[in-house]
Parts: structure tokens; sequence; C-alpha cells
């Protein structure tokens, strides 16, 4: 096995590479287009494993970096921990995909994915704890230093807020990609997740054009093949 220091500047030069964009305006879309380009016949997946998760979630502003260390740590001792959350991060990406795209369609998500957003949910809230200061109250998270999954509730969280304070409206899809973007604009009239690298692509090369003739059916992830019967 290597040692840490190595592939800590391995992972370094990896990212500096292939580092998604932050185009989503929310950390919970920043994370689904963390698989960009779906619709195409070559989608790119920047997150490959979970350290890979990790940093993508200390660079998004997820976590702190010196929880980022602690929780990266922690990974590197409990490997089969980490490998089994990377799972769940992947299938919790899908889920969120699938939930902001009926929510952009002004349709009811599918029943899978709500069961599995809640129980998402659920799993953080035993990590919470409302608590009285003299500014107030604050849900503080609690005995997580070094909790593997905190970083994929906290997107879940933040998803959860967006979900029920954003305006639908301004949830979209880039015309150009396919990635998913909250429009803060004053006029509600923003097309792309960046302006710069997909509004200028000709129309004829756009996401549209790039899914014609590609499959539309829903690629479940193998573990909703278990969710589905269940
Ligand atoms: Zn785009």
């Amino acid at each position: 096995m290597k040692a840490k220091s190595v592939l800590a500047r391995e992972r370094l030069q990896h990212f500096k590479d292939t580092m998604s964009p932050l185009d989503g305006g929310a950390i919970a879309l920043n994370f689904v287009n963390t698989l960009k380009d779906r619709g195409s016949e070559n989608p790119k997946d920047f997150l490959t494993d979970y350290e890979d998760f990790l940093y993508w979630c200390n660079r998004a502003g997820v976590i702190a970096y010196d929880h980022y260390q602690a929780i990266s740590l922690e990974a590197y001792c409990y490997v089969s921990e980490a490998k089994a959350a990377f799972q769940q991060v992947i299938t919790s990406r899908f889920m969120l995909h699938q939930i902001f795209l009926s929510l952009i369609k002004a349709e009811p998500a599918d029943e899978i994915f709500v069961r599995e957003f809640n129980s998402g949910l659920d799993a953080s809230a035993k990590s919470l704890r409302y608590e009285s200061t003299s500014d107030g109250w604050q849900l503080v998270w609690l005995n997580i230093d070094e909790e593997i999954l905190l970083p994929l509730w906290i997107v879940l969280r933040s998803a959860a807020e967006l979900l029920l304070g954003a305006n639908p409206k301004r949830i979209k899809q880039c015309k150009t990609c396919g990635s998913l973007f909250l429009d803060r604009t004053k006029n509600n009239a923003r097309r792309w997740c960046n302006q710069t690298t997909c509004g200028r692509i000709p129309s004829d090369k756009r996401y549209y054009k790039i899914r014609k003739g590609v499959k539309t059916e829903v690629n479940y992830p193998k573990t909703y093949e278990v969710l589905k019967t269940s």
C-alpha cells in the first residue's frame, strides 16, 4: 500500500487536472454535475472513488480542510467502509439527479427516489441536535469528526433546503451540456450552466442534438435494483 503522503500528492495532481466545474449555484446541483454530459455517448465522471468525493467536498465548500483531513485519514484506515460509503454517494447522486429533473419537469419524483432521499436524511438526523445558545437556537452536528458519511449527509441536507426553499422555476438544465443549475439572475433568464463554456457552443452541438438517437430510458445503478423490488 502506498504511503498516505504519496497518495495525497498524486490525488492533488489528479484533481488539478480533473476538478469538475462548480457552476451549479448550489451544493446539491454541483454534486449532481460531477457526472457531466450524461446525455452524450461519452459522459464524464469526476468521481472515481471515495477520496475523489471527499476532495471534491472540500473544494466545493461542503467540509472545511481540517475536517477533510480527519475524514480522509479515517477512509484510508477503513477501506471497506469508504468503499461502501462511495457506493452510497453514487446512488445518491443518481437519486438527486432524478429528483431535480422531476422538479424541472414539474412532475412528482418517483417513489423509489423519495423513499431513498428520506432514508438518507433520517440517517443524518441521528447525528444532529438542536441546541440553545445566547444567539438563539442552532442545529449542530454531534460526534462527526471521523464520520465517513458526513459529507454526503451535508449534501443531502442542502438538497432538502433547495427543494423546499428555492423557486422550482429557477432550477434549470443547461441547454448545452445538460448540467443542472440554480438561476440566481434578476430576470430568471439564464440558459447555460456557464455562459463562457456552454453559451458559446453552436446550437447544432447543443444538448438536445447530442441526445438525439441516444437511449432515453433511465439506467438505474445496481443498488436501485434492490430498492425497486423492496
Ligand atoms: Zn453547460
